[in-house]
């Protein structure tokens, strides 16, 4: 294994967040009764023309910006010619020589702990297209149906160079890039409905070859779990063809996730089998600097920028601010908590939402966007922590009421329930003087060099305080007298 390269470069074809189609009036939405979003443009009528839609050519330009490409100043429509039953025109109305965008990067974190290593993947270029209709093989008895709601729903493709090494790399950059997309707001993301499709060219060669190997290329994984099960199977097989003395043919496969094994669909198209030419029912693409200057005026902090801005505005780890910029969803909730419990408290707020709120979120079955302890409540609960109000223990306790809706706020629970924390020295002395008189043996126990006994006597201690005694005082106090 060790003596072989893995090679990867990915395609992924974002559904644009547009309420209509590229190139015609219909709705995209998902969902609706099969043909009732198809006008006479998607459906190929003689003598309709295209008109492209300004909202997915300003989707694009967002995701130039947002990767460092260049967002070109011209570029050019061309079709697509191939036949099958889905696509009524024959050709589907993409880009080739000149797209809309070139270049860029993304950059991502892979592994964890001490594994953990930063890996720049470079983007060779996005493009528009239309997507295709749907053929339906279910329900029809040895026929298929043609669902062309779908055709003409805006695509923006996205290819990278050659870049990535393993599995691990193709999940991170497809995860970092399906986040990017939502942060940006050009694609919903939804990879069950489709909105997020990647396909994956995959080739091995010796290591220390300059020449790449010869690719089989993936299509259209909607999960990041199939696409990384697919890659795997598919390098393993790859590598056994090869060391048993075979030769790979380039190809387009596709995965059978109930077996786990990608099969053959057709042996690869060159792009002359596709006749592309500049489409003449549309003008080329024109994109003024101004346009380029105000869409990027509108951009929000990037996922990047706002990681970085973690690290630096509130002390917290790369790893951390990695895990909450993963999504807008979490870093949204992350940044509106500590607005409100302040910066002081920002690596609590961070441990508490990635750590307490994801195992609870988790436990359930839930997404964020549906957690019933909002960002504001969170943040309640850590100031209370923060000024000794209570202690983290009982903090816990909190969370517990809040998500059960028990009180509105930490502090109407901790009122309710009393769960203020005792932090009057006389009262916690007095705990201590019982705990140390009906505790002889402990006592003893301690003297004679046992840790141990100091640790039972603390939780004696807490036990008489039902947990609301303040931990540091009770252990300060109980070394104090024990120690005199
Ligand atoms: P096509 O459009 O015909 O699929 P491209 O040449 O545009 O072909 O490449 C598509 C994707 O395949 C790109 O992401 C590219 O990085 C990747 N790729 C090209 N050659 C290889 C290879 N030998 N091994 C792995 N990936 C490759
Ligand atoms: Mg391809």
């Amino acid at each position: 294994m060790n003596q072989w390269e893995v090679v990867i470069g990915i395609e992924t074809h974002a559904q644009l967040a547009t309420v209509s189609k590229i190139f015609s009036g219909a709705s995209t939405a998902f969902g609706a009764a099969p043909n009732t979003q198809a006008c006479a443009v998607d459906l190929a009528l003689p003598g309709v023309l295209p008109v492209l839609n300004k909202k997915a050519v300003e989707c694009a330009i967002r995701f130039g910006l947002a990767i460092g490409a260049n967002v070109a100043e011209k570029s050019v429509f061309a079709r697509k010619n191939y036949f099958y039953p889905d696509l009524p025109k024959g050709y589907q109305i993409s880009q080739m020589d000149l797209p809309v965008v070139v270049g860029g990067a993304i950059t991502l974190q892979v592994g964890q702990g001490e594994k953990a290593y930063e890996k720049v993947v470079h983007l060779t270029r996005a493009h528009l297209e239309e997507d295709a209709g749907k053929s339906l093989h279910e329900d029809f008895q040895g026929k298929s149906g043609i669902d062309l709601n779908r055709a003409g729903t805006p695509l923006l493709e996205i290819v990278t160079e050659p870049d990535m090494r393993s599995s691990e790399e193709a999940v991170a950059y497809a995860r970092v890039l399906h986040a990017l997309v939502r942060w940006i707001g050009i694609c919903d993301g939804n990879m069950q409905e489709g909105s997020f499709r990647c396909d994956a060219n995959v080739s091995v060669r010796p290591r220390g070859q300059a020449e790449l190997g010869t690719r089989r290329e993936i299509k259209n994984l909607n999960s990041f779990r199939f696409l990384k099960e697919a890659i795997d199977y598919e390098i393993q097989w790859q590598i056994n063809e090869i060391e048993e003395g075979r030769k790979i043919q380039q190809a387009t496969v596709l995965f059978d996730p109930d077996n786990g094994v990608t099969r053959v669909m057709r042996t690869k198209e060159d792009a002359h089998d596709y006749r592309y030419f500049p489409d003449p029912d549309l003008l080329p693409l024109v994109i003024s600097a101004d346009w380029i200057a105000r869409v990027k005026s509108e951009l929000p902090e990037l996922p990047r920028q706002m990681r970085d801005r973690f690290i630096s505005e509130f002390g917290l780890s790369s790893y951390d601010a990695t895990a909450l910029t993963a999504s807008p969803e979490i870093a949204d909730y992350f940044a509106s908590t500590v607005a409100i419990a302040g910066k002081a408290n920002a690596k609590p707020c961070a441990n508490w939402v990635m750590v307490d709120l994801a195992a609870r979120l988790n436990k359930e079955g839930k997404e964020l966007a549906e957690s019933p302890v909002a960002a504001a409540q969170l943040a309640g609960l850590l100031q209370r922590i923060a000024d000794n109000t209570i202690s983290n223990n009982i903090a816990k306790k909190v969370f517990e009421a809040l998500w059960n809706g028990e009180g509105a706020t930490a502090d109407e629970i901790i009122e309710k329930q009393g769960l203020k924390q005792i932090t009057d020295s006389s009262a916690i002395e007095s705990l201590v003087d019982d705990v140390l008189a009906a505790n002889a043996a402990n006592v003893a126990e301690f003297k004679a060099g046992k840790e141990k006994a100091f640790n039972a006597l603390v939780g004696q201690v807490m036990k008489a305080a039902k947990g609301k005694a303040n931990p540091q005082q009770v252990n300060d106090l109980l070394r104090e007298k024990l120690t005199d």
